[in-house]
């Protein structure tokens, strides 16, 4: 059977739903192909799942330190997976429906198989073709596995498999120390196993500032992570109880022995078996659609959104897309992606928020630049809430005034991060911040102060 619809979306992740409703309700007929459940990773296996559990990691974490608070609790503190997944899964299933929902309000119609283009026009899915005038891509990235010695022997756990468990790992291998791995890592140590995390750089979070980096690592030894960085030559056989991770084969016997082994080295976009090449849409070395700066692939009926276009990478940044994409076809506007300024943040406890440009990227412009770091030991909120790990930092380019970047590493700093940003999308001078006044006491009360210490970087 062949279908027609004036646009068909690919894959129902951060951008792919909102603009199949917008585009429905603006009166075109819309397809949404999922192959698998809707909502995508962040729904599903990402953003939604783990964040639910942090908190959970969080409760059992704020529990066991009870009695720094003149809080006594009786007996030991006993996390149960089972419960902590049941919690996570009905705020995903919530979340899911409300996407249904939406669709169906707006008119969609959802297809639920794999969409593989056929031609520049047609997608096959199933024993259907579907044919549309413009397609919108939204397919995601899944969990990368490199191909290392013994993997393929051994079971190991990804980002969407360990969400499954309901029973403590008792020793859990984290590969990989980039956001993924240490989100999870901190995780499943305050939920109370034991966990090596194995990094083959010098440093957790290697992209991050190089002092935020240092920090984390030092964050999670403090709550019992065991770290091994510069592994090198990873390797993986299996044993009688678990499995075995040997991280250096020049220097001899290093090995990691758990009970599962978590892989967190980084995604692929699920470009592979999407039939590009029948379509004519190209895709870039590592699978990637490259697109312009409205996010049109090489041909002009063709966008791409979310991670695989690799503009993003992010829940925000997919969203992003679709806006960019709506307000372009059904506003006559001209929004562009490269407006869009870097912001991120990695949910270990307390979260690590980034917006702008890194210490060491804008030390690379060769910019003159004045910065200023407050450590979070000194914010009134922390200390009162008993959580002062951690350090803020801003860098202003000395010659506009505007800030280049800033980073809290704190209690509330995924949150208080925002007025910089706000400001930085406003174009405005760092001043603007330290002539506001800001609510006592919050963690963004202390960036005025932060901005007033501004010094030239040596
Ligand atoms: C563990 C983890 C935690 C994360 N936490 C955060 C966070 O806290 N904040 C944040 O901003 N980001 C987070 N992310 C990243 C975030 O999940 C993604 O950036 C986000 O989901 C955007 O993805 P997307 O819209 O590109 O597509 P996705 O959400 O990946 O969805 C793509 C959809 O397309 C479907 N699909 C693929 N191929 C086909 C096909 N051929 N036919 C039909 N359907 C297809 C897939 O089944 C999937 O449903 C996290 C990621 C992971 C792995």
């Amino acid at each position: 059977m062949t279908r027609s619809f004036d646009a068909i979306v690919i894959g129902s992740g951060q951008a792919g739903p909102f603009l199949a409703a917008r585009l429905a309700r603006a009166g075109r007929t819309v397809a949404l192909v999922e192959r698998k459940v809707l909502g995508g990773t962040c729904v599903n296996t990402g953003c939604t799942p783990t964040k639910a559990m942090v908190a959970s990691a969080k409760a059992a974490h704020t529990a066991r330190e009870a009695a720094r608070f003149g809080v006594h609790l009786q007996g030991e503190v006993r996390v149960s997976l089972a419960e902590v997944h049941s919690r996570a899964q009905t705020i995903v299933q919530n979340s899911r429906d409300s996407l249904g929902k939406m669709l169906a309000d707006a008119g969609c119609t959802v297809i639920l198989g794999q969409a593989r283009f056929v031609s520049a026009h047609e997608v096959q899915v199933g024993e259907d073709t579907v044919r549309g005038e413009q397609f919108f891509i939204n397919v995601g990235a899944r969990a990368a596995i490199p191909k290392l010695p013994g993997l393929e022997s051994v079971s190991y756990l990804t980002n969407s498999s360990l969400l499954d468990l309901t029973e403590l790992p008792k020793h859990l291998v984290v590969v990989g120390g980039g956001a993924v791995g240490v989100e999870f890592g901190q995780m499943f140590r305050r939920f109370g196993s034991e966990v090596t995390l194995v990094e083959m750089k010098s440093s957790l979070m290697h992209r991050e500032d190089a002092a935020a980096s240092a920090l984390v690592g030092e964050l999670l030894e403090q709550e019992g992570v065991q770290l091994r960085l510069n592994a090198k030559c990873l390797s993986f056989s299996k044993e009688k109880d678990g499995i075995c991770v040997h991280v250096d084969c020049s220097e001899g016997d290093k090995e990691v022995h758990g009970s599962h082994v978590l892989l967190a080295m980084g995604r692929v976009p699920n470009t592979d078996d999407l039939g590009l090449e029948a379509a004519g849409v190209e895709k870039d070395s590592a699978g990637y659609i490259p697109v312009n700066d409205q996010l049109r692939t090489n041909l002009a009926h063709i966008w791409a959104l979310g991670d695989c276009n690799r503009r993003g990478g992010f829940t925000h940044t997919a969203y992003n897309d679709y806006e960019i994409v709506a307000a372009n076809l059904l506003e006559g506007a001209d929004r562009r992606v490269s407006d869009r300024i870097p912001a991120r943040a990695t949910y270990t406890d307390p979260p690590l928020a980034q917006v702008g440009m890194t210490e060491e990227e804008a030390r690379a412009t060769g910019r003159e630049l004045l910065m200023a770091t407050r450590r979070m030991s000194t914010v009134s909120r922390a200390i009162e809430k008993g959580e002062t790990f951690g350090l803020m930092k801003a860098i202003v380019d000395a010659e506009t005034k505007r800030i280049l970047g800033a980073m809290i590493f704190g209690v509330g700093g995924d949150e208080a991060i925002h007025c910089i940003l706000d400001v930085m999308y406003a174009k405005q001078p760092y001043t603007t911040i330290t002539h506001a006044v800001h609510i006592h006491p919050t963690v963004a009360e202390l960036i005025p102060t932060l901005l007033g210490a501004l010094k030239p970087a040596d």
